[in-house]
């Protein structure tokens, strides 16, 4: 009896890659590909592909190209990413920022903590480069930790916002306009643009 070898999704989704390679494959073409054919193969439903994808860039498989588009090159071996800065690099980007947090320019003489934060956060496809780090201290290091989850807030007032100019509908137009007014007055996620 042949035994089929388990593979994992993460190696599943890989393959798909590798035997494609040096193309631009974009989430949208590979997850509906692989869901299906592990669905088939397995009869189990692919948990977390994007996560997977991720993982396999975070661990140096896979280039990312852009937003939602990655490839795998043969001849690309990339070094996997550290979680966080090696301590050299952590001592350039402290160097850089004179100890001092970026935003409040306070640092260890005032007895903060600093932090090496990264600009584009790792799970986004940052990386660990003297360009993509910050001095924070520990308040805007968690200042910014805990905006990232609101990210996701602003960016769906924003398509309800739209969707609700098309609709004509002005209740919910007024509705989101006053939220999206409310993160524009405390210049939370700034960095997401909302065209009035
Ligand atoms: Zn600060």
């Amino acid at each position: 009896m042949i035994q089929e070898k388990k593979v994992s999704q993460k190696e599943f989704i890989f393959d798909y890659y590798r035997n494609n390679p040096n193309r631009d494959i974009e989430h949208k073409e590979i997850v509906p590909i692989v869901t299906k054919n592990w669905e088939t193969r397995y009869g189990k439903k692919l948990a977390d592909p994007d996560r997977a994808i991720r993982s396999l860039f975070e661990e140096g498989k896979l280039i990312k190209v852009r937003i939602g588009v990655y490839k795998y090159d043969p001849d690309f071996v990339a070094k996997p990413q550290a979680k966080t800065f090696p301590d050299n690099l952590k001592k350039k980007i402290f160097e850089r920022d004179n100890y001092k947090c970026v935003i409040c320019g306070q640092g260890q003489e005032e007895g903060l903590e600093i932090h090496a934060d990264h600009i584009i956060p790792r799970s986004r496809g940052g990386q660990n480069t003297l360009e993509n780090g910050q001095t924070l201290c520990s308040r805007h290091n968690m200042l910014k930790k805990n905006l990232q989850q609101t990210e996701t807030g602003k960016k769906m007032f924003i398509r309800l916002y739209e969707l609700a100019q098309k609709e004509q509908d002005e209740q919910l137009e007024n509705f989101t306009k006053e939220i999206l007014e409310i993160y524009e007055k405390y210049d939370i996620n700034g960095h997401i643009d909302w065209n009035k």
